[in-house]
């Protein structure tokens, strides 16, 4: 089944066709580095990872360019090395940081470029005058504003008209400023601020055209895909292809700026978004400290990524579940079976085809959970070699079971610990062999008082570390 997704743009699902299939570009916003991230924010890394692997595999690993940014300019940053009397620098590295830790603790694929703000002053101002010379951008009391009426497809994305947008206005009206609607590429550093030269005066850019930007200097224009929040499509989005289609040929379909926009749905909690503002955030970072990353990455997946999704325990009891079955068939499979260090299985077609339909990741975790099942239920060799085959293939796809079931089921426990009670489980299977009742018991009762659950099987004991519901 050929690659279709939904487009934000023309508000339909299409057939993905790249300009130049050996060189498909993918951008998706990158974090402001000034906190570490929710896991809302994770929700679109996670998601267009699964995407970024299906590329990889369609096109080659080395046809497909992904940048994801750092955003390591901004108020909020400066607000904060101002209250530590810190550098920006330090804050935005020690957030980029514990990023990077989080992302990685989430088994998301690193992109191939992550462009930082500081370091793409040149592009950001070669922009500008772009723009400028255009006539689609005025400066105004050391601002230089984006002139909104310059541009006949401003609104194509978020599908508003600038009527529409004076009367829910909610846009800065400032004297230097044409109409309240246009929005600021460079503006003025305040004392003790961080400032770049611009031939506007020290500055520093807005953020939209750093993303159209970065796009320019790194992927080019136009690009193949653009990602983000669905927060993101307006002012953001709609910004970035005004800039991007005016710096260049204004004449163009706001397609010239990317072909593809997909946005994610919010997470949420209590069917509010889960956002810093409102404090309903749990972050990546301490959920972790207790929590299986795994299960915060199903869990992420187990809805249409364009969907809301409500962040419960239930959820994650059922992720949670989920991966219990998953990680218990290949420990049954592995205990008799061994494989070579470097196999490389391929994605089975059921999961290649939901994958291909807009990601369709819940009809690929039903597919993954079925080839557990018939793992568990094949009566031949070669039936349990096809159903491990897939099982391991399809989960790499979608970046799950990346640890050993070991590691599944004795999550914080160190290895010492796992090997006590490995051999007071084998004790306690010798006790029953040999009918002492009265030993095995007791084994038994102290595994229950360190937590630890046993299912007995015909051909052994499996455990695994007991949990309260989350
Ligand atoms: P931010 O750092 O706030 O710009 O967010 C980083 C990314 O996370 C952007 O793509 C946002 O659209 C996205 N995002 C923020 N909050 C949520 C949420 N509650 N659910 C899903 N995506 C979100
Ligand atoms: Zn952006």
């Amino acid at each position: 089944m050929p690659l279709s997704l939904y487009d934000t743009l023309s508000r339909e699902k299409i057939p993905f066709i790249p300009y130049d299939s050996k060189r498909v570009t993918l951008y998706v916003c990158g974090p402001t580095v000034y906190n570490p991230a929710h896991v809302g924010n994770a929700r679109p890394y996670v998601v267009f990872d699964v995407l970024y692997r299906l590329l990889r595999r369609d096109y080659g690993p080395e046809n497909v360019i992904y940048a994801r940014n750092i955003t390591d300019v901004d108020d909020k940053i400066n607000k904060k090395a101002a209250d530590e009397g810190v550098p920006i620098s330090v804050i935005t590295e020690r957030y980029a940081d514990i990023f990077h830790q989080d992302m990685d603790s989430l088994a998301i694929l690193r992109p191939s470029i992550e462009p930082r703000v500081t370091a793409s002053m040149t592009a950001i101002i070669s922009q500008i005058k772009a723009l400028i010379a255009n006539g689609h951008a005025y400066v105004g009391e050391d601002h230089v504003l984006f002139d909104v009426n310059t541009y006949n497809d401003y609104g194509a994305l978020s599908r508003r008209s600038l009527d529409d947008m004076i009367a829910g206005a909610r846009v800065e009206v400032a004297p230097y400023k044409k109409n309240p609607q246009d929005f600021v590429l460079w503006k003025p550093s305040k004392l003790h601020e961080p400032f770049w030269p611009s031939p506007w005066g020290n500055g520093r850019p807005g953020w939209h055209i750093e993303c159209s930007a970065m796009i320019e200097a790194n992927l080019g224009f136009p690009i193949d895909i653009h990602a983000g929040g669905h927060d993101l499509i307006f002012p953001h989005h709609e910004n970035e292809i005004a800039q991007g289609v005016c710096a260049h040929d204004h004449k163009a379909s706001p397609q010239a700026y990317a072909r593809h926009w997909m946005h994610n749905g919010f997470l949420t909690m209590n069917s509010e978004k889960m956002s810093k503002s409102i404090g309903n955030v749990h972050l990546v970072h301490e959920l972790t400290k207790t929590l299986h990353p795994e299960i915060i990455r199903l869990s992420l997946l187990s809805a249409s990524y364009r969907a809301p999704l409500d962040w419960t325990s239930s959820l994650l009891d059922q992720s949670r579940a989920r991966l219990d079955g998953l990680y218990g068939a290949l420990r049954r499979y592995k205990r008799l079976n061994s494989e070579g260090t470097n196999t490389i299985f391929s994605v089975p077609q059921s999961i290649q085809d939901a994958l291909e339909d807009d990601l369709n990741t819940p009809m690929a975790l039903a597919e993954l959970g079925r080839f557990a099942q018939s793992l568990e239920t094949a009566k031949t060799d070669q039936d349990r070699r096809d159903a491990y085959e897939a099982l391991r293939g399809g989960a790499e796809a979608l970046g799950l079971l990346n640890h050993h079931p070991d590691d599944w089921f004795g999550y914080g426990l160190n290895q010492k610990q796992r090997q006590e009670i490995d051999q007071m489980v084998s004790d306690r299977l010798e006790a029953r062999k040999s009918k002492n009742w009265t030993e095995a018991d007791r084994l038994r009762d102290l595994l229950s008082s360190r937590q630890i659950e046993l299912m007995d099987r015909p051909d052994g004991c499996d455990w695994k570390v007991k949990y309260e519901s989350l």
